[in-house]
């Protein structure tokens, strides 16, 4: 069960006092505090948890601190979009916003691997406006023999130039929580130029000891990948586990699945998922079109592959767009393939910027659509 308070409602408030003595001497019952801090006003949320069926909802609602009693199922219970709960959300991060309705794009290098290479980046995404990034330093690869990321020897320099670059927010994959202490101990001796938005890759989807990790701490906000073999939904409970842990600052990245239906794509770009995850959670949707096409295809209209995937993802909504990018892509330690050059970083944009435009039209245009009363619609169509 949530409790939403009345806005202005705080801990000193004698209404406040009087509503948690009452939940408190019901017995079985733990209350969770959470404000969710949106661009108008906070809201203050109370997570109950226990034997949450006893309580009288009605009889809660009558309290003078509250605003509204919202009953939550199990599924996605702190991340869900339960029934009245409509309020945007979302979180700020080191001068930036992200929710379901803000716009960002991180374009980046897969896996860092000279200063050189990771200045000319920076420099590329300065000149485009640009405040985030994507910065691996940590590469979980399929062959133990292919290059694993510098690790926490490239972290000073990238730091640094991010900061140099006026970069606000570097995406970078973590694999295990020594990870996240060393990002911690670089960015405090480096005086904490830029900020960093720690990734739990496909690979990791499931691990749940690193998600527990992740979100055991709340200085970093946490970008999840969904799991290239299992279904959303236990992707969605593994943010979950991120949240139950106490970070709630988290963005959903769609990056395809695996799938032979997916050639000639690495992976099936699955971005038709990203209204599905706004309408089940509250959570930012990013996607990221390298990884799930993987190549650098150009298709007859002129546009590349990459592009044409990235715009599912836009026209559909998405808040964040991940994208490959390196100033040599044949010289690249990962996924060269898939890299676009410095050079197309601001078609990429621009293209970018004509479907978010689109997408907020179709918004507008929506809101005049005539809305079939509740129970006309009649069944889901099946398979035949
Ligand atoms: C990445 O973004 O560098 C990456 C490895 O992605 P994924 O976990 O989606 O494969
Ligand atoms: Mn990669």
């Amino acid at each position: 069960m949530i409790i939403i308070l009345k806005s202005g409602v705080g801990e000193s408030d004698p209404e406040y006092h009087s509503l948690i003595g009452y939940l408190e001497a019901k017995p079985g019952i733990e209350v969770r505090r959470h404000q969710e801090h949106g661009a108008q006003e906070t809201i203050t949320e109370l997570y109950l948890i226990g034997d949450t069926a006893a309580l009288d909802a009605d009889e809660i609602a009558g309290e003078p601190a509250v605003e509204r009693v919202v009953r939550v199922s199990d599924r996605y219970r702190l991340l869900g979009r339960h029934r009245g709960q409509l309020e945007p959300t979302g979180f700020d991060y080191n001068g930036l916003h992200f929710g379901q309705d803000t716009f960002h794009l991180f374009a980046g290098l897969c896996a860092v691997d000279n200063p050189a290479n990771t200045e000319r980046m920076m420099a590329a995404l300065r000149e485009q406006g640009l405040q985030a990034t994507r910065m691996g330093a940590y590469k979980p690869r399929t062959s133990p023999y292919d290059f694993q990321g510098h690790g926490a020897e490239c972290l000073p320099y990238v730091f640094e130039l991010a900061g140099k670059y006026g970069i606000r927010v570097v995406a970078m994959e973590v694999t295990e929580a020594r990870h996240l202490e060393e990002i911690a101990t670089e960015l405090d001796r480096a005086g904490s130029p830029t900020g960093v938005m720690v990734q739990v890759g496909t690979r990791n989807a499931q691990n749940f000891e690193l998600l527990k990790e992740v979100g055991a701490q709340t200085r970093f906000p946490v970008l999840y990948k969904r799991g290239f073999g299992i279904t959303l939904e236990e992707s969605l409970n593994a943010c979950e586990y991120i949240a139950a842990s106490g970070n709630r600052n988290i963005v959903f990245c769609l990056r395809g699945v695996k799938s032979h239906m997916g050639a000639p794509h690495r992976n099936l770009v699955d971005f038709a998922h990203v209204p599905v995850v706004k309408r089940l959670t509250r959570l930012p949707v990013c996607v990221d079109p390298s990884h799930s096409v993987g190549n650098r295809e150009r298709a007859p209209d002129g546009l590349l592959e990459v592009q044409h995937a990235a715009a599912q993802g836009v026209i559909a909504g998405a808040n964040m767009v991940l994208a490959d990018f390196h100033p040599e892509p044949e010289r690249a330690l990962v996924d060269g393939p898939q890299a676009l050059h410095l050079e197309e970083l601001p078609y990429f944009r621009q293209d970018l910027a004509i479907i978010e435009e689109a997408y907020r039209r179709r918004v507008q245009l929506a809101a005049d659509m005539p809305r079939p009363r509740p129970g006309t619609e009649g069944p889901p169509p099946r398979d035949t």
